[in-house]
């Protein structure tokens, strides 16, 4: 248990609780979605970061936090109320995953996987174009995928990557769907997969191609396949720099069999969704806003020297370490402020530059959150980075933010300066 951070903190039965990184008032968070937000942060606070170290140390899925997402109603976070769930939209939803980043990054990224699947086939198809027989249809497949979450528990993965252009979104993907009587059979391969061996459905995005057919981005289909299907397989090893918890081991799909109820989403809508809804790829992002405000809260704490485990060393009198503090604490709020714009207004057919925002501050927090963590151990000093005290395990955390696909850091880079000096289908010629 760490000391509360913050002028706001707040008492909840003997625990007091850290200020939230983005006060309801401030920023004009309705009553519900502070509830939601701050039932993450206490979760986090009061339980996972207690929990953080030993899954790092162990590369070991947090299946306890699991268990307690569960409880909280959070599985179901952003499922519709009339589905059981707690009805958060995108911006909630966003909120609540910072705080729980803020805590144990590896839950945070792979809750984030979790969520996503219901948050895609929610409230981001909701604004997608679909025939009334097909909505009709969608309907009642995602009932089925919620009902699970919602009753049983059940944890839902994402593996897109593979290895090639598709994660990126350059090419299609490798992993096949062939079309059979009631459904389809799957092949492929996922590597960087988290929540292998621990998920109870893999949400693979793969391409469906019929006899004869060539591959192609439109024919994207994403499929929810259960772990525990014939032809399914987890391989290789998992002893990464950071994030070790989300165990993001290869998967293997040989001829797996998948019912048609297993489409999260209906033909051809998350290729629609990859076009016109495209903040669906910031998600990755909370994780690393919730660790960018970690590695501030750690060093205030420790230059005031009230971290717990160490000595009350206080070393806040030296002016160099105000000046840092002062430079991570603008850093800080330059993260908040554009992303919250930008989770603000991810929708349906953004402006172009509502997408050039959302690449900076994907960019500005990714890249952001190591600066601050890199900031803080140096302003902290060698005890602060010994494994006994959290921060050097942020720091490694934080340094996945920018390697994750489609938006990596030097992606959003590349899309930010061409789609700022082109506009769509214009070239040089
Ligand atoms: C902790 C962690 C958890 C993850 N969990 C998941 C998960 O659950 N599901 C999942 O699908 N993936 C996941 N990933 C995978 C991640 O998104 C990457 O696919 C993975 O890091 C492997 O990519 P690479 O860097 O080897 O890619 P490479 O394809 O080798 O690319 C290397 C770099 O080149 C750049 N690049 C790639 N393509 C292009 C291009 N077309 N134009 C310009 N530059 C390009 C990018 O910046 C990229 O970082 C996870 C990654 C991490 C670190």
């Amino acid at each position: 248990m760490t000391a509360p951070v913050g002028k706001n903190a707040a008492t909840a039965g003997k625990v007091a609780l850290d200020a939230p990184i983005f006060d309801p008032r401030a920023f004009r968070l309705s009553a519900e979605q502070a509830d939601i937000v701050s039932r993450a942060r206490e979760l986090g606070q009061t339980v996972f970061a207690g929990r953080a170290a030993a899954y790092d140390r162990e590369a070991k899925f947090p299946t306890e936090n699991y268990r307690d997402l569960h409880r909280a109603g959070l599985l179901g976070i952003s499922i519709p109320k009339r589905h059981g769930g707690l009805g958060a939209d995108y911006q909630t939803y966003s909120l609540a995953a910072a705080e729980i980043g803020r805590y144990c990054g590896a839950t945070a990224l792979t809750w984030n996987m979790h969520v996503c699947s219901t948050l895609w086939s929610g409230p981001l198809a909701d604004d997608l174009d679909m025939e009334a027989p097909v909505r009709a249809e969608h309907e009642r497949r995602r009932v089925i995928h919620y009902k699970r979450i919602v009753e049983n528990g059940a944890i839902y993965s994402q593996p897109f990557s593979e290895g090639g252009a598709a994660a990126a979104g350059g090419a299609a993907f490798g992993t096949e769907a062939k079309p059979v009587r009631g459904g389809w059979l799957v092949t492929g391969k996922k590597i960087f997969a988290s929540l292998s061996g621990h998920a109870d459905y893999y949400g693979v995005l793969c391409t469906e191609i019929a006899e004869g057919e060539k591959a192609s981005r439109r024919n994207t289909l994403y499929l929810a396949l259960p772990a525990k299907a014939d032809g399914v397989s987890v391989v290789g090893d998992w002893d990464p720099l950071g994030m070790r918890g989300t165990v993001s081991r290869t998967l293997l799909f040989k001829d797996v069999f998948v019912e048609e109820d297993a489409a999260l989403m209906p033909r051809g809508v998350y290729f629609q969704a990859a076009q016109r809804w495209p903040h669906m790829f910031l998600t990755l992002s909370p994780t690393y806003m919730g660790l960018a405000q970690a590695a501030y809260d750690f060093t205030v704490r420790y230059l005031r020297g009230e971290m717990p485990g160490t000595p009350p060393v206080k070393r806040r009198m030296y002016p160099t370490k105000q000046i840092a503090l002062a430079q991570m604490q603008i850093k800080l709020e330059q993260i908040k402020t554009i992303w919250f714009q930008a989770i603000t207004e991810a929708r349906a057919n953004p402006s172009k530059e509502q997408v050039l925002r959302a690449y900076a501050a994907q960019y500005s927090v990714m890249e952001g959150a190591n600066e601050i963590a890199t900031l803080a151990i140096r302003t902290c000093g060698g005890q602060a980075m010994l494994k006994s005290l959290p921060l050097e395990r942020i720091y490694r955390d934080s340094r996945c933010g920018a390697l994750m696909l489609p938006w990596t850091a030097e992606l959003c880079l590349d899309r930010i300066g061409r789609e700022a000096l082109y506009e769509q289908g214009e070239t040089d010629d």
